[in-house]
């Protein structure tokens, strides 16, 4: 079978290192192989994105060589447009009865005693699944919004990831009850990008290594409405000297200034070198690393980068 990947960001700014590092590997791992390429923007939160930076984002891409197959600024690619999808599978899940109203404010939240998981977010103490009909509508009556959450089984989702190999998480315990509709009406980042990628039928997934958290649960709600998961890759951070993540808002490291100091070229060599295809950064186009991918060779830690 054809494999069909894709390349998810959020217009919330310019790309950094990082996100470059994903998009190359997520094109190699299509263009090694003859595949398709897929790239959606990922807008649900329209407050924060723009269709400009989603052009500015391509156009970034195209500098690059990294071209798609399908996708861009299309409404049938942009989640912002895709809502009807997201309430379909939303009400597909409600009719398995695992969707509740949960009104914890987020310093309830954050306040909860159950422990914290690797990436940081707190699993949520399930307060809510037992609000009785009674406390929900006293809650509505004083003005509460509620966002909805999903109801986890206690179950181990086990899958092996492309890169980093086996990975299991036990979703009532490591994960817990996650948000799929937000208090606001927006659907999560969790329903949609799993909804998105079974429509897509995207059959692999290259992203940052932060989501790694994120594939269990997306496994599962794959199959719980009847997909078939994708296969996972998830690619090693870059971390900044002084061991903190690159992030869009770290301006020394985006588009904006690589597009100064570099060529394509030499921008896709440091990318190549970082992702263990060339012993050192040379300049090289994108095209010519296809011959020299391979999954074995990217590292599966995070790589630290010096100063670009
Ligand atoms: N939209 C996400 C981001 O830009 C990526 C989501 C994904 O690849 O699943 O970080």
């Amino acid at each position: 079978m054809q494999i069909r990947g894709r390349f998810a960001p959020t217009p919330s700014g310019r790309m950094h290192l990082g996100n470059l590092l994903a998009a190359l590997l997520a094109w190699l791992d299509v263009r090694s192989t003859g595949g398709e390429l897929v790239l959606r923007i990922e807008d649900l939160d329209t407050q924060r994105t723009s269709r400009g930076l989603a052009g500015q984002l391509m156009d970034d891409l195209r500098w690059l060589g990294l071209e798609w197959d399908e996708g861009g600024l299309k409404p049938e690619y942009m989640q912002s447009y895709r809502t009807m999808y997201y309430e379909e599978a939303f009400h597909i899940l409600e009719q398995q009865g695992l969707i509740y109203p949960c009104y914890c404010s987020r310093t309830e939240r954050m306040a909860s005693t159950a422990p914290h998981r690797g990436d940081g977010a707190v699993v949520y103490s399930g307060k809510c699944s037992h609000l009785t009909a009674e406390e929900q509508a006293e809650l509505e009556r004083r003005g509460r919004h509620p966002a909805w959450r999903v109801r986890c089984p206690d179950l181990i989702v086990a899958l092996e990831d492309g890169n980093c190999g086996p990975y299991a998480e036990n979703l009532a315990h490591d994960c817990g009850d996650f948000i799929v509709r937000r208090s606001d009406g927006v659907f999560a980042y969790q329903l949609a990008v799993v909804v998105d990628d079974a429509l897509m039928r995207v059959s692999h997934v290259v992203r940052g290594r932060d989501l790694l958290y994120s594939a269990p649960r997306q496994t599962w709600l794959h199959e719980v409405l009847g997909y078939t998961p994708p296969e996972f890759f998830h690619v090693p951070l870059l971390l900044a000297p002084d061991g903190r993540r690159l992030a869009k808002r770290d301006h020394d490291m985006d588009m904006g200034v690589l597009r100064e100091r570099y060529t394509p070229e030499s921008l896709t060599g440091l990318l190549a070198f970082y992702a263990g295809l060339l012993d050192r950064p040379q300049s090289v186009q994108a095209k010519e690393l296809i011959p020299l991918f391979s999954w074995a060779k990217v590292p599966k830690n995070d790589v630290v980068v010096g100063s670009p």
